[in-house]
């Protein structure tokens, strides 16, 4: 995780939040700093939504606390956390005019007051209407105090509900997918319309997004999720620059994804060639995923290092998107010139445009017991297996299956394959697609597959007995 300098306003400390069964996050820790525009970044079921809603108060964590300013308040009400929240439906009252929806809060906030017997007061008609017309004023609404909601075009109203949600002055405003009902103009408009809130407000802004484009341009820091879980916290810079896994490669901006291996210090090997690098800390020999953008790709320089043959060439605007097949690899190039198809081409890669990560793993752990002679269960479904000479397995003995990555194959028709599941993740790597099966019974198991899956494609898996290591689980 990135280290934390500055003032805190927000710590996640150990975060659970389990639904039923389900883990939707998944022990997060995270400090935001006061006055940051932070974003969480990650794809749809990841968690982002839980995480703000725990923020906000609406959700109780599982397990781990919730801090704002060095309180906790893992237990305190939403209206008692000085935080307010623009919903994805931005939940206006159709009933009420644009003034009255912005009001609708301040009509029921109390203020200390040393006069009045109870030590309060509400807010005078004129205090209130002086706090509505300044958030009118911030979010370039002036003229349309009268104006019904239904009146008002997308745009508008995201703005309401963004004014309704800063009238009540808050420290930390959270942004659920503020922009996603918006067409694409008016979004890239309240992208910049919000930056500019941001910064004259001066508070800190949680936003939650799907759309890594919008993370970049808006983010002084971005926080990558999967699976209930925190990939890496970062300027956008730095998360494009160095991601920590193929994940977050793969899913901030375009990136060729290549298996290869540490020869040794600033040493890596791919494509069957060996490229200087300045990564450094892996151990001889140790096999790594690469990082390259199409942009770092150079064509026909003075000092190649490689070959390939183009494949495919579109024109984007300003540059040419090449593809270049090589040794069975299909790597994504950008180029401002255009080079024919069927062309052969030379090519390099700075040492500073290569950028090793670890590789996640390469094979599936599976715990689970022997079923019968030489059977184990995988998601309820008996396999067999082949065991290593001299072991002997019993029924009910506990055990950990091992399946290397590329020795599950996959099928369109549910009924070729043992087992069915859902295709839930996929990153293209260069030569081959590794994709994410989530089973029927919630077991979740990695594939290397040469073809091009959707995600939420239903499959069929088909496993060798010989593809099965089985050992026992002496944990058990
Ligand atoms: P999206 O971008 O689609 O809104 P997200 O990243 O915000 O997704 P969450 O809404 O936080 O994801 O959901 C995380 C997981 O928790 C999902 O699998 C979701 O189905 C589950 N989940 C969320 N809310 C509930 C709930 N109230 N009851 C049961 N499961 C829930």
């Amino acid at each position: 995780m990135a280290k934390f300098t500055g003032e805190k306003i927000i710590e996640l400390k150990n975060v659970v939040k389990i639904y039923d069964k389900e883990k939707a996050v998944d022990d997060v820790s995270l400090s935001i700093k006061k006055g940051d525009f932070v974003t969480i970044l990650g794809p749809s079921g990841c968690g982002k939504t839980t995480i703000l809603r725990m923020l906000a108060g609406f959700e109780q964590p599982t397990a781990g606390e919730i801090y704002l300013e060095g309180e906790d308040v893992t237990s305190v009400p939403p209206h008692k956390r000085n935080i307010n929240t623009v919903f994805q439906k931005y939940a206006l009252f159709p009933h009420l005019n644009v003034f009255n929806n912005i009001a609708y809060g301040l009509k029921l906030k109390t203020v200390p007051d040393a006069n009045s017997k109870k030590g309060y007061r509400l807010l005078s008609q004129q205090e209130i209407a002086d706090k509505v017309n300044r958030a009118l004023r911030m979010v370039d609404l002036e003229a349309y105090g009268h104006r019904d909601i239904d009146s008002l075009s997308g745009g508008q109203q995201q703005r309401v509900a963004i004014a309704r949600a800063i009238v009540n002055e808050p420290k930390v405003l959270l942004l659920d997918e503020p922009l996603s009902a918006l067409d694409l103009k008016m979004r890239k408009e309240m992208q910049i319309e919000l930056r500019r809130l941001h910064k004259e407000l001066g508070i800190t802004f949680i936003f939650v997004t799907h759309d890594q484009e919008e993370a970049m341009t808006m983010s002084d820091t971005i926080v990558v999720m999967r699976d209930g879980q925190i990939q890496q916290v970062g300027t956008p810079k730095k998360i494009y620059d160095e991601p920590q896994n193929a994940f977050t490669a793969d899913f901030i901006g375009e990136s060729n994804i290549i298996s290869g291996k540490m020869i040794k210090d600033k040493l890596v090997e791919f494509f069957g060639h060996q490229f200087p690098c300045m990564d450094k800390g892996f151990e001889p020999n140790e096999p790594v995923d690469i990082l390259i953008r199409p942009e770092d790709i150079k064509i026909n320089p003075r000092e190649p290092q490689f070959e390939g043959t183009v494949m495919n060439v579109v024109f984007k605007g300003t540059f040419y998107d090449i593809t270049v097949v090589l040794d069975n690899y299909e790597l994504s190039v950008k180029n401002t010139k255009a080079f024919e198809v069927g062309e052969k081409i030379m090519m390099s890669i700075a040492p500073d445009g290569i950028h090793v990560m670890p590789k996640d793993c390469i094979t599936n752990e599976y715990k689970t017991e022997i079923t019968g002679e030489n059977t184990i269960s995988i998601g309820d479904t008996d396999f067999e297996f082949v065991p290593n000479a001299g072991e002997t397995f019993n029924k009910g003995d506990r055990v950990i299956a091992t399946i290397d990555f590329d020795k599950i194959e996959l099928t369109d028709n549910e009924d070729e394959g043992q087992i069915s599941g859902n295709i839930t993740d996929m990153i293209y790597k260069g030569k081959y697609y590794q994709v994410k099966i989530w089973l029927d019974n919630d077991t979740a198991l990695i594939v290397d597959t040469p073809y091009d899956w959707n995600t939420d494609d239903r499959v069929g898996l088909v496993i060798k007995k010989e593809d099965i290591k089985v050992r026992h689980d002496e944990k058990n």
